[in-house]
């Protein structure tokens, strides 16, 4: 072989050599961001509990050590309303639930009446099952403001409809006096009043109606909410693809709106007991995030003195920054200081879909 034929078959080599070093580094990079995004979406199941009117001061009156204190990230949440400093239960659930701020009363649509899809709705068109419980009534402002689009919070006729076509699979909550049976059985649900026979439902749409409007106040319901949380992680755990369990503690809201201060110490530590049932369910089942944060503040709270004596500044609603709480899979990805039309986005993009 004469030198200038080595020359091109070495050229030749060359070149085969440094294809082979490119596909091969291609496929590793490949690999590589397959594995990071796939480290980044691993949230199978969400729970999302929501205490209304729950301001920074609030989680001061569960006595310590609590849940709260387990949570791996807390950040804040500014929660103004697109028509008011102050928000209401309407606009601070649509901005939670659907990522946009709105006029206080509105829900489910932005400040131009235009209807906007809430996280619930969109994982359950992903193929989640989607699940509420509440202590108030279902067609109340916060639990609405998943699944309704009324410019209206009063609208409650037009809000059952909503109920009956975008509803969550499964809810356990107050009923409405204008809600209809019939009307949830056309919808598919299988309507209960109950959880002894909750317990014994194993699939299927279930409306679980435990007063006639509004739960009773705490302690005078016992553990129902924590019992009914249970309920409804025992069915929606059964989709294979994961779930979305919103889950409010209505009347901490309304302790702070009547200025009672040992009302408000037994609905925190309600919720508190709520927050535990979800943290431990998260540490048995890897893949679920557990997010608590609020609407708004209730009451203007302060907790002066050595006997930290509750005292209200308001029977209104108050434009503080509310805080948030994160725990399980993904929970190191949510800190720092939030507009409260952020965690639609940033749970959704925990999510593995
Ligand atoms: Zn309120």
């Amino acid at each position: 072989m004469d030198k200038r034929k080595i020359s091109n078959t070495c050229f030749i080599v060359s070149i085969v050599l440094f294809a082979v070093a490119m596909i091969h580094q291609e496929w590793t990079e490949k690999d590589s961001n397959t594995t990071t995004t796939a480290q980044q979406n691993n949230v199978k199941n969400i729970i999302f509990i929501i205490g209304d009117g729950m301001g920074p001061n609030q989680m001061s009156l569960v006595p310590t050590p609590n849940n709260f204190e387990r949570s791996q990230s807390i950040g804040f949440s500014k929660t103004y309303s697109a028509s008011h400093r102050v928000t209401d239960s309407a606009a601070g659930g649509t901005a939670l639930a659907c990522g946009v701020k709105t006029r206080n009363g509105m829900l489910g649509m932005n400040a131009d009446s235009v209807p906007v899809n809430s996280i619930m709705y969109e994982l359950s068109q992903s193929g989640f099952a989607t699940g509420e419980v509440a202590s108030c009534r279902i067609t109340h402002a916060t639990p609405a403001a998943f699944y309704a689009h009324q410019p209206n919070r009063e609208m409650d006729a037009e809000i059952l409809q909503d109920l009956c076509k975008y509803g969550p699979d499964v809810f356990v909550a107050g009923g409405n006096k204008l809600l209809v049976a019939d009307s949830l059985v056309q919808a598919g649900y299988q309507v209960i009043y109950n959880l002894d026979t909750m317990a014994t439902i194993e699939s299927g749409k279930v409306a679980c109606i435990l007063a006639k409007e509004d739960m009773p106040t705490s302690p005078f319901r016992g553990d129902t909410i924590a019992q009914s949380v249970k309920q409804a992680l025992r069915l929606l755990e059964k989709n294979e693809k994961g779930f979305f369990l919103m889950i409010e503690g209505s009347q901490i809201d309304w302790a702070g709106h009547g200025n009672e201060g040992e009302r408000l110490r037994a609905e925190m530590a309600d919720i508190d007991r709520v927050i535990g049932v979800c943290m431990d369910y998260a540490d048995a089942n890897p893949g679920t995030l557990v997010f608590i944060t609020a609407d708004h503040e209730t009451g203007g709270l302060s907790l002066p003195g050595e006997d930290l004596t509750p005292t209200f500044s308001t029977g209104q609603h108050s434009g503080v920054h509310v805080p948030f709480y994160a725990y399980g899979t993904g929970a190191d990805k949510l800190t720092g200081i939030h507009e409260n039309t952020d965690f639609k986005a940033l749970l959704l993009s925990l999510v593995n879909r």
